[in-house]
């Protein structure tokens, strides 16, 4: 298996792009222009050029978005394979756009890689990529790789549409407007204390969902385009930092706040196992640091019965488990017993972690 070093720059970039390539005009919505047509909401010119020419349709707003993953911080080659961290990568960005909603259109890659990397691990980082982007209606239109000398990383910057003022944005709440989140928060977060804590016991049947939620999460774009339609969102983010720690960041931009009724989140049996393995109370899972790339959403309340049928319809789970309030800055919880405390506050802080890997 040649390594960068072997075939050099310009060899390992053509193998990339032909990849890339490949894939780029399958992924062009219905209805839109091909590479090199003159009609609107195009790839106009892909990669191999210089720069990308890209035109997006009449009556959108470009919405764009970049985001990175470094070793040993954002992930641990051991346990993420080439293509699931392309995958992955993706991923983080198509649900920053979700949370937008917004349609994922273009992509560019840059990739820090070190000279001993095989020409077949970038390959496959890239077909991990263009798949996770292609699934969501996104292709790549260029990219970058660079020669790096300790910790490997790659980069994404994807660019989505909305309709033009139609995007979401984290200070829409209002008082009296549901919250509503898709899937099981704190999952990924419990997969990475496990894989942290046990090692390769982690890798057990058990907990395979837990470890996937960590190093496999779904874009909930297919979900964010089915809400958008419904016209019900007043405001969104993306669960990529912890529960609390994303809904009370949401509440701020907003000037509202949240009571969060425990009763109403999805139950999940094997997210307490994981709190009972690691000695942990099943709150800091379900509320602390976790990037789960859930979406995070407030519906006027009028809209919530469509909202939670749009869902269904795609089978993701979603639902409300909470209410915006006018206590600006204060988040809380709802026991089953009609107490109410302060919800743990979580989330994760890139400068002032405890631990070097989330
Ligand atoms: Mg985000």
């Amino acid at each position: 298996m040649p390594t960068l070093r072997e075939v050099g720059e310009i060899e390992a970039l053509r193998r990339l792009i032909a990849g890339g390539r490949a894939r780029e005009g399958s992924a062009v919505p219905a209805g839109d222009a091909r590479a090199g047509d003159a009609a609107e909401g195009a790839v106009v010119l892909g990669a191999g050029d210089d720069a990308a020419v890209l035109r997006p349709r009449d009556g959108h707003d470009l919405v764009a978005t970049t985001d990175a993953l470094v070793e040993n911080v954002h992930y641990l080659s051991d346990w993420l394979g080439a293509e699931a961290l392309g995958a992955r990568l993706a991923t983080v960005n198509l649900s920053d756009l979700a949370a937008m909603g917004a349609a994922p259109r273009w992509a560019l890659v840059s990739i820090g890689a070190r000279p001993e990397r095989e020409v077949d691990d970038l390959v496959a980082l890239e077909r991990g990529i263009a798949e996770a982007l292609e699934a969501d209606g996104a292709v790549i239109v260029g990219g970058n790789l660079t020669a790096v000398a300790g910790a490997e990383w790659s980069s994404l910057t994807l660019l989505g549409e909305t309709r033009r003022g139609a995007a979401w944005t984290r200070h829409g709440a209002r008082a009296g407007d549901w919250i509503a989140v898709s899937g099981f928060p704190g999952r990924a977060g419990a997969g990475s204390r496990l894989a942290l804590a046990m090692g390769e016991a982690a890798r057990a049947p058990l907990w395979r969902p837990l470890i996937q939620a960590w190093g496999a999460p779904r874009s909930q774009v297919p979900l964010a385009m089915a809400l958008a339609a419904e016209g019900a969102v007043t405001a969104a983010i993306d669960v990529s930092d912890g529960f609390a720690g994303d809904l009370a960041r949401m509440c701020e931009a907003s000037g509202m706040g949240a009571t969060i009724d425990e009763e109403l989140l999805p139950e999940d049996r094997l997210l307490e196992q994981a709190a009972r393995a690691l000695g942990v109370a099943p709150e800091e899972l379900r509320f602390g640091p976790s990037d789960d790339y859930e979406l995070l959403v407030t519906l006027a309340a009028a809209g919530r019965d469509a909202c939670e049928a749009a869902a269904e319809r795609l089978g993701v789970p979603f639902g409300v488990v909470g209410v915006v309030t006018e206590t600006r800055g204060r988040v809380d919880l709802r026991d089953s017993r009609g107490e109410v405390r302060p919800m743990p506050r979580g989330g994760y802080d890139h400068f002032r972690a405890a631990s070097p890997i989330r």
